[in-house]
C-alpha cells in the first residue's frame, strides 16, 4: 500500500493530500497505462479481428483498475489521503465510440477475450464527436457534438497508417491503439483508425457539417444522418475507410509474420459485427489480387476467414446499397462484388439469395453469408427466426453455417464495478469463484429461504436507490422519492422497443390517480434514450415522455404517487448508476423484434425483476429463472410474425372502438398536452399510433398495464420479492460474456 502511494506521489511530484483530483486522475491513468504496457501480451497461432463500427466502452479507469487487481488498493490509498476515487472518476469523459447494444457487446467481448487469454483485436474507427450529445430543450431532443477527446488520453498513436483511395483522391488512415485488460490483467487491443486530415471545424450548427467533404469528415461522427443521398453516400465512404484500413492492417500483420496471403485463414479470423464492416470481404479479395494472388484463391482464403454476426431482423436495418452509390464511392470494389454475385447466380437461381437484386440493390448481409464460413444470431429465438423465416433460403443452402451465440455481458463492469456492494455480499455468501466462473452464482440458491439474506438483498437495493436519488438531486436537480418503486426503461429509442407503450401506461396511471385510485406505494418511471437525429417518430416519442414528465411531476394530486424522469444523454455511465437501483426492468419490445437485448441481462444480474415480452433473450431469462420469477405478457412471436405475413394487424381494431384505449390516445392531443407541447409532434405521433402502429403497441397495451399492476402488487410482499431477486442473480451466470466468447471460440474462431 505504501509502495502504491509512493508510486503515485512520484507521478504527482507532490503529496497525495496536496494534489487536486484532476492531477490524481492523470497520475492514475499513467499508472494504469504503465501496468498495461508491462502486462503479458496474449499470443497464439491464430488471431481474432473483431471488426465493428462501434465499441461502447464506458469509462475506463475503474474497470481497468478492477481487471488489473488494483482497485481496492487504490481506493484505500486515496481514502487515507482524504480523496474519493468516485469523485476522481467523474472527471473522466466517457468515450463516445458507440451507440447501443451491439457496440456495448463488442466492448464486453474484448474484456472477455482478454480474460480467457484469447488473442483478439477490436478494429474500428475513432470518432471525434461520437454519435452526438443529447440535451433536452423545449421538451425536445437537441443534438450537439460529443467532445469526448481530451488532453488526457487512453489512446496512443501506433505509428502506423494506411492509404485509402477514393475517386476524389487518397486519404490516410492513422492507427491509434487502446489496451483493454481482462480480469487478471492480460490485455486485448482496440485498434481505431482516424482520418489524418479530419477537420473538426467543419461542424457548424448543432451536428451539421458538409457531408461531401470526405477528406475532412470521415471520422467526425458515428452514423451520420442518412436521410439524404449525401448522407447515405457518406456512410459508404466511412465504411470503406474503416474496412480498407482494417484489411490492410490484417494483411500486414500476416505478411510481417512471414506468412503467405493465401494462408490468411490459418492465422486470422475476422468477425464481422453486423453489416457495417461487410465490405471487408471484397476489399480483402481486391487487395490480395492486387498483390498477385489468383482471384479464386483469394476468394477461397477470405471465405474461410470471415464470420458474420446478424443483430437484427428489422428489414429497414439490413443494409442494402444501390449499386450506383457503390460505383460512385467505391468503384474499385464494384467489379469484385459483381463477380461474387455472378458466382452466386450461377449456383442458385433463387432471387432471394442474390447479392445484387433486380433493382440493383447490393445486399450486404447476403454477401457475408455466401462468402463467410459462419453466420450467427444473438439469442436462441433470434437465431431460430433467422433460420426458419428471415434467412430461410440461406439456411437451406448452408445449414451448417448457422449457429446461435446468445449475447453476454461482462460481470466485471456490470456487477463488480457498478454494484460493488452487491458483488461483495455475493462473495461473502459463496466465495470468489463466481468472478471466474459465473455459473457459480447458482450457489446463491441455497439462500433462497434465508430471511436474513433476503432482507440484506432488499437493504442493498435500497442503498443503491438512495445513492441514485442523491446523485440525481446533486447533478440533475431533480428529487425522486427513494421509497418508491423504481421502474426503468433505458435503451435506444425505437418504436419496436415500445417506449410509447410505457408512455400509455403513464397516462393510464395518471387517470387512475386522478380518479382517486391511489397506489400503495409511489412509483418512479425512469427513461433514458437517444433517438437517431433523422428518426422523426422516435423524437416525437421523446417529446411525449418529456411532456408527461412535466404534467405528472407538476400535478399536486398526482406527483406524490408517481414521478416520471427522462435522463439526458443516456450512456454507459448512466446505465451503471440506474441498473443497480432498478426494481422493475422494462423489456417490452414487440415479440420477434428484439434480437437479444443485453440491458435485460444487466438488470437481472443486479436483482431487478423483468417485466417483458417473450422476445430476444427474455425467452432464455424466463426459462432460467422460471415463470414465477419474471413477469411476462403480450402476444407471442409466432402470432406476431403471422400477423405481419397476413397484414392482419390494424390499430383500427382498438381505436376508437375500445374506450379504455381511446381515452389514453386521445390524451396525446388533449388541450392540456397541446398547450404544453408541440401540436405538430403530438399530432403526428397520435396519427401514427392510431392509424399505423407498425409495432403493435395497441395490441399489447392492455395486457401490459395489467401485468405491471400485478407486479406492483406483488412488490408489496417484500420477502417474496427478494426471493425473486435472488433467483434472478443466481441464474444470471449464463449471460456472462465469458460464456458467450468461449462459445464463439469453440464453435467459430478456434483460436
Ligand atoms: C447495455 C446497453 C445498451 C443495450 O440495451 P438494450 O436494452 O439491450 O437495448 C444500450 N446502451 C447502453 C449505454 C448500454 O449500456
Amino acid at each position: 500500500m505504501t509502495e502504491l502511494r509512493a508510486e503515485l506521489e512520484l507521478l504527482l511530484k507532490k503529496d497525495l493530500e496536496a494534489a487536486e483530483n484532476e492531477e490524481i486522475y492523470a497520475a492514475l491513468m499513467t499508472l494504469v497505462q504503465q501496468r498495461l504496457a508491462e502486462a503479458p501480451r496474449i499470443e497464439g497461432p491464430r488471431k481474432l479481428y473483431y471488426v465493428s463500427a462501434e465499441f461502447l466502452l464506458g469509462k475506463l479507469l475503474s474497470n481497468n483498475l478492477i481487471n488489473l487487481g488494483l482497485f481496492d488498493a487504490v481506493r484505500d490509498v486515496l481514502q487515507e489521503a482524504g480523496k474519493d476515487l468516485t469523485a476522481i472518476e467523474e472527471l473522466e469523459p466517457e468515450p463516445s465510440l458507440g451507440n447501443g447494444g451491439l457496440g456495448r457487446l463488442a466492448a464486453c467481448y474484448l474484456d472477455s477475450a482478454a480474460t480467457l487469454g484469447l488473442p483478439a483485436d477490436g478494429v474500428g474507427l475513432l470518432y471525434h464527436f461520437g454519435l452526438f450529445r443529447q440535451s433536452f430543450e423545449n421538451l425536445k431532443q437537441s443534438e450537439s457534438p460529443d467532445e469526448w477527446l481530451s488532453q488526457q488520453q487512453w489512446l496512443r498513436k501506433a505509428g502506423l497508417s494506411f492509404p485509402v483511395t477514393f475517386p476524389q483522391g487518397t486519404v490516410e488512415a492513422v492507427l491509434y491503439e487502446l489496451d483493454v485488460p481482462g480480469y487478471g490483467g492480460q490485455v486485448s487491443r482496440l485498434r481505431l483508425f482516424d482520418l489524418e486530415t479530419v477537420d473538426e471545424t467543419l461542424v457548424g450548427d448543432g451536428i451539421d457539417f458538409d457531408k461531401t467533404a470526405i477528406d475532412k469528415n470521415l471520422t467526425l461522427f458515428l452514423y451520420p444522418d442518412d436521410s439524404d443521398r449525401d448522407g447515405r453516400l457518406l456512410r459508404v465512404y466511412q465504411q470503406y475507410f474503416m474496412v480498407s484500413a482494417a484489411a490492410q492492417l490484417i494483411l500486414q500483420d500476416l505478411t510481417q509474420a512471414g506468412h503467405a496471403l493465401t494462408d490468411l485463414p490459418k492465422y486470422a479470423v475476422i468477425q464481422i459485427n453486423d453489416t457495417h464492416p461487410s465490405m471487408i470481404i471484397p476489399e480483402l479479395i481486391r487487395l490480395m489480387v492486387e498483390q498477385g494472388v489468383a482471384f479464386d484463391d483469394a476468394v477461397a482464403a477470405v471465405e474461410q476467414t470471415c464470420a458474420y454476426t446478424n443483430h437484427t431482423i428489422l428489414a429497414e436495418a439490413l443494409e442494402k446499397w444501390p449499386l450506383d452509390y457503390l460505383e460512385e464511392a467505391v468503384p474499385a470494389l464494384v467489379p469484385v462484388i459483381r463477380e461474387l454475385d455472378e458466382r452466386v447466380k450461377q449456383r442458385c437461381v433463387d432471387e432471394d439469395v442474390a447479392i445484387i437484386d433486380e433493382d440493383d440493390l447490393v445486399h450486404m448481409a447476403r454477401m457475408d453469408i455466401h462468402y463467410g464460413f459462419s453466420v450467427n444470431g444473438v439469442a436462441a429465438l433470434h437465431t431460430e427466426i433467422l433460420r426458419t423465416s428471415e434467412l430461410k433460403a440461406f439456411a437451406r443452402l448452408y445449414p451448417n453455417k448457422f449457429t446461435n451465440k446468445t449475447n453476454g455481458i461482462t460481470f466485471r463492469r456490470w456487477l463488480m464495478h457498478c454494484n460493488p456492494e452487491l458483488a461483495g455480499f455475493v462473495t461473502s455468501l459463496i466465495g470468489e469463484g463466481w468472478k471466474r466462473d459465473a455459473n457459480e452464482l447458482e450457489k446463491l440458491l441455497a439462500f433462497r429461504d434465508d430471511p436474513q439474506v433476503l432482507q440484506q438483498l432488499l437493504d442493498l437495493k435500497q442503498g443503491k436507490k438512495d445513492a441514485l436519488a442523491e446523485y440525481l438531486k446533486e447533478n440533475a436537480g431533480v428529487e425522486i422519492p427513494a421509497d418508491s418503486v423504481f421502474d426503468v426503461q433505458i435503451k435506444r429509442l425505437h418504436e419496436y422497443k415500445r417506449q410509447q407503450m410505457n408512455a400509455l401506461y403513464i397516462i393510464w396511471k395518471y387517470f387512475e390517480i386522478k380518479a382517486g385510485r391511489l397506489p400503495k406505494r409511489p412509483l418512479t418511471l425512469i427513461f433514458g434514450a437517444k433517438a437517431a437525429p433523422a428518426y422523426v417518430i422516435a423524437k416525437d416519442i421523446i417529446h411525449l415522455i418529456l411532456c408527461l414528465q412535466e404534467i405528472v411531476n407538476n400535478d399536486p394530486e398526482v406527483s406524490p404517487y408517481m414521478q416520471v424522469l427522462m435522463v439526458e444523454n443516456y450512456n454507459v455511465s448512466w446505465a451503471e448508476r440506474l441498473i443497480p437501483a432498478c426494481d422493475i426492468s422494462e423489456q417490452i419490445s414487440l415479440a420477434s423484434k428484439e434480437a437479444s437485448g443485453t440491458g435485460n441481462m444487466k438488470f437481472m444480474l443486479n436483482g431487478a425483476v423483468t417485466l417483458g415480452t417473450l422476445d430476444g433473450a427474455n425467452v432464455e431469462i424466463s426459462q432460467l429463472v422460471g415463470e414465477e420469477n419474471i413477469a411476462l405478457f403480450g402476444e407471442r412471436s409466432e402470432k406476431v410474425m403471422e400477423m405481419y405475413a397476413e397484414e392482419s394487424y390494424s390499430p383500427g381494431d382498438f381505436y376508437p372502438d375500445d374506450p379504455e384505449i381511446e381515452r389514453l390516445l386521445d390524451f396525446l392531443i388533449s388541450p392540456k398536452m397541446m398547450r404544453l407541447g408541440d401540436p405538430e409532434n403530438l399530432g403526428r405521433l397520435y396519427r401514427d399510433m392510431t392509424r399505423k402502429d407498425w409495432f403493435m403497441a395497441l395490441l399489447d397495451v392492455k395486457t401490459y398495464i395489467a401485468a405491471k399492476e400485478k407486479l406492483l402488487d406483488e412488490y408489496e410482499d417484500r420477502l417474496a420479492w427478494a426471493r425473486r431477486m435472488l433467483v434472478n442473480i443466481a441464474k444470471a451466470g449464463f449471460f456472462s460474456s465469458d460464456r458467450a466468447v468461449a462459445q464463439y471460440n469453440e464453435e467459430i474462431w478456434r483460436l
